[in-house]
């Protein structure tokens, strides 16, 4: 008789794999999104793991969880506390029905995202001060600016708020040091960037 389904799920069952228990919580590494999700399959297994210190071994609990995403069905790996992938860092925002020019600028900013999750900190950095260019052009500033003009634009025409003006200032700095020699960005950097592109897509598109 042919296997089903079910035998197979019996199979992983002997393997220990298992339905978990109860939802875990977590930023989904590929939408973003916050998700609580009983959907996936977990293994945890006693190893013994020796050292100098102990060469007989110690037994140690050795767990993991894979998680399908509520929102959008992509699998998420824990191994022990390590998330794989990672979760975005920055604020999500729903672009669909805004507009393809809003729905571009969305896309880009997530690349950016997705750069510096994965430790492409310069990349992301290029991208984020290209967007807050672009940002600085519609917003009224000259096209064809060097970058820390564009900072400056946004802090003297109050496009960003006071409480962000020491962002501003450090995204400058930074931006100042710049020549036109090849260099890696720090991850502050790009960090800082993240936040202050967060908040510009936030009050020139998603204003309520
Ligand atoms: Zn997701």
């Amino acid at each position: 008789m042919a296997r089903g389904p079910e035998d197979r799920y019996y199979e992983f069952a002997e393997q220990g794999w298992l339905p978990p228990q109860e939802a875990r919580s977590y930023v989904c590494g590929w939408c973003g999104r916050t998700v609580s999700s009983q959907l996936g399959m977990g293994k945890s297994e006693l190893r013994i793991e020796s050292s100098p210190l102990a060469p007989l071994g110690v037994p140690n609990q050795f767990s993991r969880d894979v998680r399908v995403c509520t929102h959008c069905a992509c699998a998420t790996t824990f191994i022990e506390h390590n998330q794989l992938p990672g979760p975005l860092p920055g604020e999500h925002f729903e672009a669909k029905g805004k507009g393809e020019h809003v729905e571009l600028i969305a896309t880009l900013y997530n690349e950016a995202r997705f750069a510096l999750r994965d430790g492409a900190a310069s990349c992301a950095t290029l991208m984020f001060r290209k967007l807050l260019m672009h940002v600085a052009v519609e917003q009224g500033a000259k096209p064809g600016l060097k970058f820390v003009q564009y900072v400056e634009h946004l802090k003297d025409e109050g496009v960003v708020g006071k409480p962000q003006h020491g962002l501003l200032t450090r995204i400058k700095d930074a931006g100042n040091l710049e020549n036109h020699e090849v260099r890696r960005a720090s991850p502050q950097e790009a960090r800082d960037l993240l936040d202050l592109t967060s908040l510009l897509i936030r009050s020139v598109y998603f204003a309520a």
